[in-house]
């Protein structure tokens, strides 16, 4: 287990005495975060690293999982698809399931002093905040830079009854009647997924799974979900390995709220067969160590998703020092400067040039990871991160501070 001093390593004294500093102002309030999934997906990556930090600072922070029927995550998903701007028929008794479902949850919580509500599946229970008092946030993961106009002004009825609400990039600021705060995710440095790894272990989980480290290996990390465009990366690669040997790699998992992936890893392994070198590689919870490995074993990182709300996926490739294309959508070009920390497209012949370009180009390769890796120290480790999360709680006690421009 890693504790909050364990950080000064990398950032320095002076920011964990900060952290200290604030959270000592929290003394005696609860917070609450709730969210849909304990595992599987960024969200559940993140709280899974920040809560036991932010219990070693002093806070009272706590974790609560909704929990809801198959046709609950049908019906979020596709929410949540409609928010990302993709075309979905969500039936009126679907939203007043996803309602009960809110309902049914809260009658079994008990809610601290901040109730921090993370994504939109759990974003009705503010309707019992009449009852339960506290301070509301909530907090958007993802892109909202083009959501459907029904679903939005459905889930807008309840946004508006928070203190405030978090996005992760300027460009999903929205019309509301309450204050919007702008917080980027954060990877941790020293989770099983960052830390550096010794040569043997990133050796062992290639031979693990039949890749031959001795040819370049193009990978992307995702969970199985169209958004993130797995057949895309696929006929990238095809593309490119037309001009320069490869393989590939498409490695990941599910999540528990997420209904769609078996359907798409499906798609993935029939668009993947009769290519030995493409490995479809279904990882389960906890693959944390195989994942570092395939990251820094691997010669380009691609992210070439369609919608994203951060894409910690790229920030842990970039931390790795590893060039790394990506789609330029949502959080992504929050982290990639095209050209300097890595490389942004917005197409699959894009991506397939951008590939043979960077195997082509080790040295150019390698300073765009260089200066990934920079980036990422500067912005996006989770010390960042829990000093704006302390900042936002203290700041729903002193509301009438906060000077509106
Ligand atoms: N991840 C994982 N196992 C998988 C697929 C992804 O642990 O099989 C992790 C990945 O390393 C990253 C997070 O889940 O930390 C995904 O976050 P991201 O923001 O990239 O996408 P999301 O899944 O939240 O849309």
């Amino acid at each position: 287990m890693t504790h909050i001093n364990d950080y000064k390593e990398i950032v320095g004294r002076g920011t964990i005495e900060d952290l200290f500093l604030l959270a000592d102002r929290l003394q005696g309030k609860a917070v609450q975060n709730i969210n849909s999934t304990a595992v599987g997906g960024g969200v559940a990556e993140i709280l899974t690293r920040m809560l036991p930090l932010l219990q070693d600072l002093g806070v009272d922070a706590r974790w609560d999982v909704i929990k809801g029927n198959e046709r609950f995550y049908s019906t979020t998903k596709k929410i949540h698809n409609a928010l990302h701007g993709v075309q979905v028929d969500i039936l009126s008794d679907e939203f007043e399931d996803f309602l009960e479902t809110n309902r049914q949850n809260a009658s079994g919580m008990t809610f601290g002093d901040i109730v921090f509500i993370h994504d939109p599946q759990p974003i009705a229970l503010v309707e019992q905040r009449g009852t339960v008092g506290g301070r509301w946030v909530w907090r958007c993961h993802i892109d909202f830079s083009r959501p459907d106009d029904h679903v939005w002004r459905f889930l807008k009825s309840f946004v508006d009854r928070y203190d405030s609400a978090v996005f992760s990039a300027p460009a999903f600021a929205r019309a509301l009647a309450i204050p919007q705060i702008l917080i980027a995710p954060s990877i941790d440095p020293l989770s099983d997924k960052n830390r550096t790894l010794p040569e043997e272990t990133i050796d062992a989980v290639f031979t693990r799974f039949g890749i031959d480290r001795s040819r370049p290996v193009v990978t992307q990390i995702s969970r199985f979900d169209y958004l993130k465009d797995p057949v895309g990366v696929i006929k990238a690669y095809r593309l490119a390995k037309r001009r320069v040997d490869c393989q590939l790699v498409l490695a990941g998992g599910g999540a528990t709220d997420d209904p769609e992936g078996p359907a798409i890893m499906q798609q993935v392994n029939s668009e993947a067969e009769r290519d030995q070198d493409i490995h479809v590689l279904f990882l389960p919870p906890s693959s944390d160590i195989e994942i570092n490995a395939l990251q820094r074993g691997s010669a380009v990182i691609l992210q070439k998703s369609l919608r994203e709300g951060f894409g910690l996926t790229v920030a842990e490739a970039l931390w790795k020092g590893r060039p790394t294309i990506a789609g330029a959508v949502g959080g992504i070009p929050l982290q990639i400067k095209h050209k300097y920390s890595g490389i942004l497209t917005h197409s699959i012949e894009g991506t397939a040039h951008w590939i043979k370009q960077l195997l082509q180009e080790p040295a150019f390769a390698a300073r765009l990871g260089k200066n990934g890796h920079q980036h990422v120290r500067d912005n996006f480790l989770i010390t960042r991160h829990i000093k704006d999360y302390l900042l936002l709680f203290l700041s729903l006690y002193h509301a009438d501070d906060i000077v509106h421009l």
